[in-house]
């Protein structure tokens, strides 16, 4: 196995990790990375914080400096897309016409922004989040200044690239269909405090509110029209209405995809010898016993890294608790949990959530299945292990913030 040439097609996080774990696997052969975009493999997540606000430059995104790839004799193909996969004859066609064969191949495809219809969403003016050269686009157009933007979706990157536009003293409306942003990620209660911190920062929140279409006028955005039949003025949109997975390739081969790209706890897919990670995959999670697609940074950081572990023939099986963060003016927040099993259920707060410092716990029959500290750092490995120790854990105790997270976790764990 060793000797044999990985395959990794996409060169985001989870790809680069991939090649990263391979190595440090003990694989020795050839590791080449099919990368769609023209860049070396890159992180999203300062494309709508500190990257938009002009706070960091280009390097921050890096996953790796230039020479680690030469050092790891890893090769990344830029700017060339896998357009065809050959699961039995163990080939990968790519869209300058060159074929490639392997011994293990990992899909890491990731997601793309989903867009906004046509016409409409191809008006000058109107953007998507997802690139790096969609992030250098929205940012010269915010950095002009006193501009009116209107953030279609309130979901994390409409409401990062919010905070964004209002440090550029740009006026902003967001829309969205739901009655309150982030409610159906974190629950109401949660969303409510996100919309509060929008509200402080001057923007115009228009919650369950549908949009009729995007107008414009000699190809550039005028503005964005309600249902209710009001028109929103807007030199500039955002549409944030989610991502969705590039399972193409697998299924144009014949792979089980639902959702995502169906895979094990080790990554491997319905196809011999053909493994998926990141965005794209629908891992298999031994502590929930169903498939979870996470889209977060996280996820593609740890499971990229033990993808390529088990695709260097490392037995692996992936448990990780689920973790995302996000930045937005001076909140930040670390979410770690089981979303599915948080669904539903008020969560138990600690701390001061008017002055937005808190820790949130959601709890299922007395056991944690998800935490949040928002503004209180160094304490997310403790909301882990909490959650790792299944333990029954009194709500009240929880919620008493002179009772320290030690003592709960010790007690939990004894
Ligand atoms: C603006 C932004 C901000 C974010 N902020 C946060 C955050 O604060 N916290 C958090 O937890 N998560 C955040 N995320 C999510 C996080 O960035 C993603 O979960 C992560 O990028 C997924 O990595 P990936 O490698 O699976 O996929 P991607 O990053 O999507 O990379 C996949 C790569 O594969 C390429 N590709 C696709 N098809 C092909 C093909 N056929 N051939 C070759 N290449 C192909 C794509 O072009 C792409 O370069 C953010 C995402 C965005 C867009």
């Amino acid at each position: 196995m060793g000797d044999e040439r990985l395959l990794v097609v996409g060169g985001g996080l989870a790809g680069a990790r991939a090649a990263e774990g391979a190595r440090q696997a003990g694989h020795t052969g050839p590791i080449t990375i099919v990368a769609g975009e023209d860049a070396m493999p890159y992180i999203r997540p300062p494309l709508s914080k500190e990257f938009l606000t002009g706070a960091a430059e280009r390097d921050v995104v890096d996953v790796f400096p230039a020479d680690w790839y030469a050092d790891e004799r890893v090769e990344v193909l830029r700017g060339v897309r896998a357009t065809g996969l050959d699961p039995a004859a163990h080939r990968l066609r790519l869209a300058d016409g060159r074929t490639l064969d392997y011994g293990r191949l990992l899909l890491a495809t990731g997601a793309s922004a989903r867009r906004w219809r046509a016409p409409e969403g191809e008006l000058a003016g109107v953007h998507v989040l997802r690139t790096f050269a969609d992030s250098e686009a929205l940012r010269s157009a915010l950095a002009v200044g006193g501009r009116r933007m209107v953030a279609i979706g309130a979901g994390w990157i409409g409401l990062e690239a919010t905070a964004a536009a209002r440090g550029y003293a740009d006026e902003v409306t967001v829309i969205a269909p739901e009655a309150v942003p982030l409610a159906a990620a974190v629950g109401s209660a949660v969303g409510e405090v996100f919309a509060e911190l929008h509200r402080a920062n001057g923007v115009d929140l228009r919650m369950s509110t549908g949009v009729a279409g995007i107008r414009g006028e000699g190809g550039r955005v005028t503005g964005v029209e309600l249902d209710t039949g009001e028109t929103v003025p807007a030199d500039l949109v955002l549409v944030g209405i989610g991502a969705v997975p590039e399972t193409g390739l697998a299924e144009a081969a014949g792979l089980e995809v639902r959702g995502g790209i169906v895979t094990d706890a080790s990554f491997r897919t319905s196809a011999d010898d053909v493994y998926a990670v990141g965005d794209v995959a629908s891992v298999y999670h031994p502590v929930l016993q169903s498939h979870l697609r996470v889209e977060h940074w996280a996820n593609a950081e740890n499971a990229g890294r033990a993808a390529g572990r088990s695709l260097a023939g490392e037995g692996v099986e992936y448990a990780e608790i689920p973790y995302f963060y996000t930045d937005q003016y001076d909140l930040g927040m670390e979410y770690s949990g089981y979303g599915t099993l948080a669904d539903g259920i008020d969560p138990v707060f600690r701390g001061d959530r008017a002055a937005r410092e808190f820790l949130a716990f959601w709890q299922r029959e007395g056991r944690v299945v998800a935490g949040m500290n928002v503004n209180v750092w160094d304490v997310n490995d403790q909301v882990q292990q909490l959650i790792r120790s299944g333990a029954r854990i009194d709500p009240a105790r929880l919620a008493d913030a002179s009772v320290p997270l030690e003592r709960l976790v010790a007690e939990a764990s004894a």
